[in-house]
């Protein structure tokens, strides 16, 4: 199977996060999730371990993970339980977008107090009306004086319940053209006007919250607004969402590898006709494709997190990780289910939770319909004629 070859550190990284998941969250994650319960103690053990932190540079007090490795930490978390991952992955674009765009100030400030989880939570972008369409957010913020007064309802929101900190987008211009230069970012602490709204019910990606926020008078000073500019903040979130689009290709991968190993050992041990059901070849023919997928998917999303880490240009590469490694998790879930008959359509086994989750990462961080419209336009740049 492929692997990188890791540096002792690294691995050592990895080994204490393979230790910790099989510990910590496999033991619980079917009785968390059946009762879309927060895992409070998960999430405390990780700001201990320094998890919060996982690819915040050393000198802002992270672990300074390089994003190849990163990627393999979301596929080992999300092989055990994708909510989990959940919990980091937002919080980490949140940090990521303040350490590439932030000032000097905004960094010193934030991201110690984000790589030790004091302050975490995520993204405040999607509206009601504005999800693939962004521009179109209608959320206000008003400079008057030092402050920034904000009004407006943010939808989808990840971590919005037991987090306390957000980017939040908001127009500080409604009416320029093209739209997207009226869009400026913030870095929100929950305070007075910041109001959870309500706790959105999901098919899966239980027990974290996704929840509606409602911003009334909310107040920020002028030092939150991310880079001391406004008008920056649609490429800022693009920026953001090149980290993204590698955490949810990573995701793709957990999915893809759960649902591969569950059913390697199913075909194993149920027996029909007298023998185990991976001695049929229909069995057969399924586990030979879950495992091609799963390897195609990994080794096109450590592509795209080396070119991310090497500073390179990589909408294609991200763009095709994501798109591959997010639907080989989802087939991957299918074949696990049918793998696993009648016994897979219940909560006694784990593929129906993949089954669950599976679809998000098909929507999330730009819906595959737009990965590919991505990846057309980057490919006839490349192949121009
Ligand atoms: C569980 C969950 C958690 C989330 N967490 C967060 C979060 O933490 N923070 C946050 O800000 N947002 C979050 N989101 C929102 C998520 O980013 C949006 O749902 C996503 O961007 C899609 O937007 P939409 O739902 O409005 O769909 P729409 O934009 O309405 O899309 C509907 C369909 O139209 C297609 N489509 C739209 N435009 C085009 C186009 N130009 N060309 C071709 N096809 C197109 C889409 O691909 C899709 O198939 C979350 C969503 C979910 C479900």
């Amino acid at each position: 199977m492929a692997t990188v070859l890791l540096n002792e550190e690294k691995q050592q990284i990895l080994n204490v996060v393979k230790d910790f998941c099989k510990k910590e969250i496999a033991p619980v994650a079917m009785e968390l999730e059946h009762a879309d319960e927060y895992p409070h103690d998960i999430v405390e053990k990780m700001k201990e371990l320094g998890f919060f932190g996982f690819t915040i540079p050393e000198e802002h007090g992270g672990i300074g993970l390089d994003y190849v490795t990163y990627s393999l930490v979301i596929e080992e978390i999300t092989r055990y339980w994708m909510s989990v991952s959940g919990i980091l992955n937002s919080h980490l674009i949140m940090a990521h977008i303040v350490e590439k765009y932030g000032t000097e100030e905004q960094k010193s400030h934030y991201l110690p107090r984000f790589a030790t989880g004091e302050l975490r939570g995520g993204l405040a972008l999607s509206e009601a009306d504005a999800g693939t369409d962004i521009q179109n957010i209608s959320t206000k913020a008003v400079l008057q004086g030092e402050r920034y007064v904000i009004n407006g309802t943010k939808m989808w929101i990840t971590n919005a319940r037991y987090g306390n900190t957000f980017i939040l987008a908001a127009k500080t211009d409604l009416h320029v053209t093209p739209r997207y230069k009226g869009i400026s970012l913030f870095i929100a602490e929950k305070g007075d006007g910041f109001f959870v709204q309500k706790d959105i019910d999901k098919l899966g990606y239980k027990g974290i919250k996704t929840c509606e926020i409602l911003f009334e008078d909310y107040e920020v000073t002028k030092g939150t607004l991310i880079g001391a500019k406004e008008g920056e903040g649609f490429k800022q979130v693009l920026g953001g969402l090149e980290l993204g689009r590698v955490n949810v290709a990573a995701r793709g991968v957990g999915l893809a590898r759960a649902s591969f190993e569950d059913s390697i050992k199913y075909t194993q041990e149920r027996r029909t006709f007298g023998k185990p059901i991976g001695e049929h070849q229909a069995i057969q023919l399924k586990i030979a494709e879950m495992g091609t997928r799963l390897e195609a998917a990994r080794l096109l999303t450590q592509n795209a997190a080396q070119k991310l880490q090497n500073g390179e240009r990589s909408d294609l590469e991200a763009g095709m990780a994501k798109l591959f490694a997010t639907e080989a998790g989802f087939k991957n879930a299918e074949e696990a289910m049918r793998i696993h008959g009648g016994y897979g359509y219940t909560k006694e086994f784990a593929v129906e939770r993949y089954y669950r989750d599976a679809p998000l990462m098909l929507i999330g961080e730009g819906t595959n319909e737009l990965q590919k419209i991505i990846i057309s336009k980057s490919l006839t740049e490349k192949y121009k004629i």
